[in-house]
C-alpha cells in the first residue's frame, strides 16, 4: 500500500472519530482540507493522522489533532476577523486557522521553527504574518484582534494579551502547571472579562516566560 493512501485512511478514521467527540462541521473541514503531514518531521509522517502530538524539535510538540479541534471550536473564529496565535510551532494550528478565513499574525521565540512554519505555510498558499518575538506581550502593532489563542500552558490568563481582544473578542488559553484546564475569556467592555474554563485537562509545553512578570496578571483558579 502506498504512504499517500494510508495516510488518506488514517485522517478519514481521525476525522470521524472527532466528528464522534463532538468538533463542528466547519472546525471538521479545515481538519479535512490541511495536510497535517507536512507540518511534522520526515521520519513521522506515516504518523501524522494519529490523535497525539508529535516532537518537531527544541523539546516542543505539534498539538494533538483533538486539542487543535477542540481550542478552534472554543475560539469561534469567522472569515475576515484579525487573529493573534501564540506558539506558531510546526504552523498546523495556523494553517487552520488561516483556511478557517482569518487574517493571522502568530509569534514563535524559536526562530528557526517560525522560519520552518513559514515555508510550509507558504507551500500551502498561506500567508500569515509570522513573527519571531516573545508571546507575553502579545503583538501590539496589529492590535485590537477578534480573536487570541495560545498554544502553550499559561501558568496564570495572560491579561496583557487579554487586553489586547476587541471588546466582545474571545481569546483561548490553557491555563495550568503539571496539566490544563482549557479557559476561554471574552471582552465584555473595557475592563471587564467574562471567563470559562472547561472540565477537560490537557497537556501543553509551557509558555515560557521570557519578560519578568508584570503585576496585572490574574491568578486562575483551577
Ligand atoms: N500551535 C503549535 C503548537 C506548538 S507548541 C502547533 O500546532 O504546532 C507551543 C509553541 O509555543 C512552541 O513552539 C514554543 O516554542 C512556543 N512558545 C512558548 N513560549 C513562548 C513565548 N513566550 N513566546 C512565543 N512562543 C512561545
Amino acid at each position: 500500500m502506498s504512504h499517500r493512501y494510508i495516510l488518506e485512511q488514517a485522517k478519514q478514521e481521525l476525522l470521524s472519530s472527532l466528528e464522534q467527540r463532538g468538533i463542528s462541521p466547519a472546525v471538521l473541514q479545515a481538519l479535512a482540507t490541511v495536510p497535517r503531514e507536512r507540518f511534522v518531521p520526515e521520519a513521522l509522517q506515516l504518523r501524522a493522522y494519529e490523535d497525539t502530538s508529535l516532537p518537531i524539535g527544541h523539546g516542543q510538540t505539534i498539538s494533538q489533532p483533538y486539542t487543535v479541534a477542540y481550542m478552534t471550536d472554543l475560539l469561534d473564529v469567522h472569515p475576515g476577523q484579525r487573529v493573534l496565535e501564540i506558539g506558531t510551532g510546526s504552523g498546523y494550528q495556523t494553517a487552520i486557522l488561516c483556511t478557517l478565513g482569518a487574517h493571522v499574525w502568530t509569534i514563535e521565540r524559536f526562530s528557526d521553527l517560525a522560519e520552518q512554519a513559514r515555508q510550509t505555510l507558504h507551500a500551502l498558499g498561506l500567508y500569515p504574518t509570522v513573527i519571531v518575538g516573545d508571546g507575553w506581550e502579545g503583538y501590539p502593532p496589529a492590535a485590537p484582534y477578534d480573536r487570541i489563542i495560545v498554544t502553550a500552558a499559561a501558568p496564570e490568563i495572560p491579561m496583557s494579551l487579554a487586553r489586547q481582544l476587541k471588546v466582545g473578542g474571545k481569546m483561548v488559553v490553557p491555563v495550568g502547571q503539571k496539566d490544563q484546564h482549557m479557559y476561554r475569556i471574552i471582552r465584555i467592555n473595557e475592563n471587564e472579562f467574562d471567563v470559562y474554563s472547561s472540565a477537560q485537562r490537557f497537556r501543553f509545553v509551557p509558555f515560557v516566560r521570557t519578560q519578568p512578570p508584570d503585576n496585572n496578571h490574574v491568578h486562575a483558579a483551577s
